[in-house]
């Protein structure tokens, strides 16, 4: 199948060079993207026969055009619940959809928001939505993100042992596997420098975060916090930290004298 690409025109911090928009052969787009007049024209333009309009997840630089689109071209919607109303068929993971004859699975992958789903070609290309970006690592805001689900779904991700990633922002990567091995080991690390920090006695978000992110400008630090409380919370459910009032720290490992 081929595979094209549109990017609309909202660049940002945490939107790169701005939403990619997939096409997929002649019937199918993923994601997309906002509701700009200019990017639905020329998905418009590109797509005479758009049939199938698929959403990774309810973010308004993603869903947003598929209002627009399905009024103009009748297309069905298929998007995870969260994403607002006008939705034809409702996945969350597990369904195949037909492309042009060619198979799409849908794979869930709670934890960028906890509706957000992947999408597998049996070309072995997989959507990855905001899940996995083209560069750089995406944003987890508690607590419609959680790191917990969100490392669980990366390896889900991993063991598909997909060929390319396409992300909705950011190029192509042909390294898919690399990229998803670096992925995860990159939240490890992260999740270990936080452990590091509380050993050290830092025990609030913003003390926490001034030693993990120490270079940051004001504008990006709250984002950084929201990492570093969905570490904690992660760590919380794993009973490795524990939290009273806006306080954290590790919990003392229990010897296991019984054997
Ligand atoms: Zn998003």
């Amino acid at each position: 199948m081929i595979i094209r690409s549109i990017t609309a025109p909202n660049p940002g911090p945490f939107t790169l060079d701005g939403t990619r928009t997939y096409m997929l052969g002649e019937t199918a787009v993923i994601d997309p993207g906002p509701a700009i007049d200019s990017h639905v024209e020329a998905i418009r333009a590109a797509m005479p026969r758009l049939r199938t309009i698929l959403i990774t997840h309810r973010h308004a630089d993603h869903a947003p055009a598929a209002v627009p689109l399905k009024s103009a071209t009748g297309a069905r919607i298929i998007a995870p619940p969260g994403v607002f109303g006008a939705v034809d068929q409702r996945v969350d993971g597990g369904e195949l959809i037909d492309v042009d004859g060619q198979s799409i699975e849908v794979i869930p992958t709670p934890g960028h928001t906890y509706e957000h789903v992947c999408y597998f070609s049996s070309d072995g290309d997989l959507f990855t939505g905001d899940t996995v970006l083209g560069a750089g690592t995406t944003t987890i805001f508690p607590p419609d993100g959680n790191m917990r689900d969100y490392v669980e779904s990366l390896r889900r991700l991993r063991a598909l042992n997909p060929r390319r990633i396409f992300p909705a922002h950011g190029p192509v990567r042909e390294d898919a596997v690399a990229l998803l091995d670096e992925y995860i080991a990159h939240r490890l690390e992260r999740e270990q420098q936080v452990l590091n920090a509380l050993r050290s006695g830092r025990k609030t978000i913003a003390d926490l975060r001034a030693l993990i992110y120490p270079d940051l400008s004001r504008e990006l630090r709250a984002a950084a916090e929201f990492q570093v409380k969905a570490h904690l919370e992660k760590l919380a459910a794993e009973r490795r930290v524990k939290r009273s009032d806006e306080q954290y720290e590790l919990v003392t490992s229990i010897t296991d004298q019984a054997g």
